[in-house]
């Protein structure tokens, strides 16, 4: 579903961040992105979400080669891509219930369709006593489980999760993780960008993409 060929990226006239990078997503499977802070975990991601443009190589989303799409399939490849950021990114203004539905309600869906699969979503995070309330009062985690309800809910093939466990204590991260887990095993691609090595031996026979130096290397 997701093929880099030679992929290089500079920012500016700088040096190049990540070189030669060469590795390819299947679908259903599960992998840890990692790498220390700096290595560019997330300028990767931004790549697969095609808010950045190699400056060399291919990369292939979906069987489409991304340096020639047009703005339809651009909207058709974000669709299936589910992201859950580092800062979550809910809207203030919106209760729960709303902000998980509100990618539903940007491409036309009627509310009567979609309302049991958002209250659904909600109660498989664990946050189906909560669909009232406003992000702000929400803890660490629940933001969390809220940022990624509202990934899922759109039933992305791929799932890119930025630093997911980064404000969560150990517990909270172990439930976090059965959660992607449970995904995976559900037929969804996981992609998880973290450098908490707790969290990885967790899971350790996950295929793990490790960015040093600009270069990844993959460990089946
Ligand atoms: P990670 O997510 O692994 O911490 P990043 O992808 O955020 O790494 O960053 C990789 C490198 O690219 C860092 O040195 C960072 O400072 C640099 N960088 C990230 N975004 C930009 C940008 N927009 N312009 C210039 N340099 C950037
Ligand atoms: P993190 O490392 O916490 O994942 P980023 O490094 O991506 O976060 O930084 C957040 C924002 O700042 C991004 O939009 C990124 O492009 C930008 N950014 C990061 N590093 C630089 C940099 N050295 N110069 C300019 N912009 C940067």
């Amino acid at each position: 579903m997701l093929t880099f060929e030679n992929v290089g990226l500079r920012y500016g006239n700088g040096s190049e961040i990540l070189s030669d990078l060469a590795f390819s997503i299947t679908p259903r499977s599960f992998q840890f992105l990692t790498g220390p802070s700096g290595a560019g975990k997330t300028t990767l991601l931004k790549l697969v979400l095609l808010s950045l443009k190699p400056t060399r190589g291919r990369i292939t989303l979906f069987g489409k080669d991304t340096e020639t799409l047009d703005k339809d399939s651009v909207t058709d490849i974000r669709r299936r891509i589910g992201v859950v950021f580092q800062d979550f990114r809910l809207l203030e203004h919106l209760n729960l219930y709303e902000n998980v539905a509100l990618p539903l309600r940007v491409i036309g869906r009627e509310e009567t369709s979609y309302r049991a699969e958002v209250l659904e979503l909600l109660r498989w995070v664990g946050l189906d006593e909560r669909i009232a309330s406003r992000p702000s009062v929400l803890s660490g985690g629940e933001k969390q489980r809220a940022a990624i309800a509202r990934a899922l809910i759109v039933r992305p093939e791929l799932l890119l999760a930025d630093e997911p466990t980064g404000n969560l204590d150990p517990t909270l991260a172990r439930r976090l993780l059965r959660l992607f887990v449970e995904l995976h095993k559900s037929g969804t691609s996981v992609v998880i960008a973290t450098h908490d090595l707790a969290l990885m031996d967790q899971y350790e026979s996950a295929r793990r993409l490790v960015l040093a130096d600009g270069r990844l290397h993959v460990f089946e």
